[in-house]
């Protein structure tokens, strides 16, 4: 069963008693320029960073703890990120361990007095006890990244509350943003017949992308909403059953995942495998530099794959 339904938005938690001290050393603490310079957060993930970031804007920077490509299903923390983590005044989370799974021991042996922002606080999330609790994937619809900028503007403007009026301007333009990128998604899953609005992945990481543009998820290849999983030979004869009687023309997969069994899969069938897609992390530069331009390269190999 998962650990927590609702958690409050932003709480103060105090480490100290496990070990950890902040670092803070005697330059840091006379050097005026230190004090001048651009406050400093820390998110999870790279996809989070560029949220935040977005909100931040100039007056804080935005620095992701999982660098560029890595899967936080699986990621180890290195001893950096516990130096990080402890000297981290405000860290930015999704919302709770069950996919940030590195945090919470990275938290225990890092100590510091950390203020915790869960930025999709208040999301509605998918639940399927039989995929493992709660699925984490919320950022692939952006009507629930304009609730976590909301919980973000809010985190920040606790950091640095002078800069409230420019966090609620960054926040504005940047939902305005979404909301346009929701209705260009809208327009391109247009362009796919309804009866092969049909998804295959992986591990079960489109679910919040399939209920608000329309898909049906039929199956996939991990049966779990983290890539940790791994499959029994029931559990890949049922999928193939599931592809086979919806007509499901493709599988999408992460360019992280192993293509191996979706591959065996898709060529047993004649269907085809998109293994390039980018759902948990960004890349360094293009296609999917930005959460925006991560959003539009997916739907594009999406869309293209199935019209
Ligand atoms: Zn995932």
């Amino acid at each position: 069963m998962p650990r927590r339904l609702f958690i409050p938005i932003i709480f103060l938690t105090m480490l100290s008693a496990c070990g950890g001290t902040p670092a803070s050393s005697p330059s840091e603490v006379a050097s005026p320029a230190s004090t001048e310079s651009q406050l400093e957060a820390l998110a999870t993930t790279s996809l989070l960073a560029d949220i935040a970031q977005h909100v931040a804007g100039e007056r804080v920077h935005i620095e992701s703890i999982l660098p560029v490509g890595a899967d936080p299903h699986s990621y180890q923390y290195t001893p950096q990120d516990v130096a990080k983590v402890a000297d981290a005044k405000l860290l930015i989370l999704f919302d709770d361990t069950s996919y940030e799974t590195f945090l919470e021991p990275l938290l225990l042996t890092a100590g510091g007095d950390t203020e915790f922002v869960f930025a999709g606080a208040g999301v509605g999330k998918r639940a399927d006890l039989d995929l493992g609790g709660f699925d984490p994937h919320l950022w692939l619809d952006p009507n629930n990244i304009i609730r976590c900028v909301e919980n973000i503007r809010e985190g920040l403007t606790h950091l640095d509350p002078t800069g409230a009026a420019v966090f609620k301007s960054n926040a504005d333009a940047y939902v305005a943003e979404l909301q346009s990128l929701d209705a260009w998604i809208v327009e391109q899953v247009n362009q796919i017949p309804a009866e092969r609005r049909l998804l295959v992945t992986n591990h079960e990481s489109l679910g919040y992308f399939a209920e608000r543009y329309g898909f049906t998820i039929v199956g996939s290849v991990l049966e779990s909403f983290s890539s940790g999983a791994s499959p029994s030979a029931q559990q890949m004869a049922a999928l193939i059953d599931q592809i086979k009687s919806s007509g499901a023309p493709a599988i999408f997969l992460d360019a992280g995942d192993n293509p191996a069994l979706a591959q065996q899969i898709a060529d047993e069938m004649g269907i085809r495998v998109v293994a390039d897609l980018h759902l948990e992390s960004l890349t360094d530069g293009a296609p999917a530099g930005t959460y925006i331009d991560l959003m539009k390269y997916n739907v594009t190999q999406i869309v293209t794959a199935l019209k």
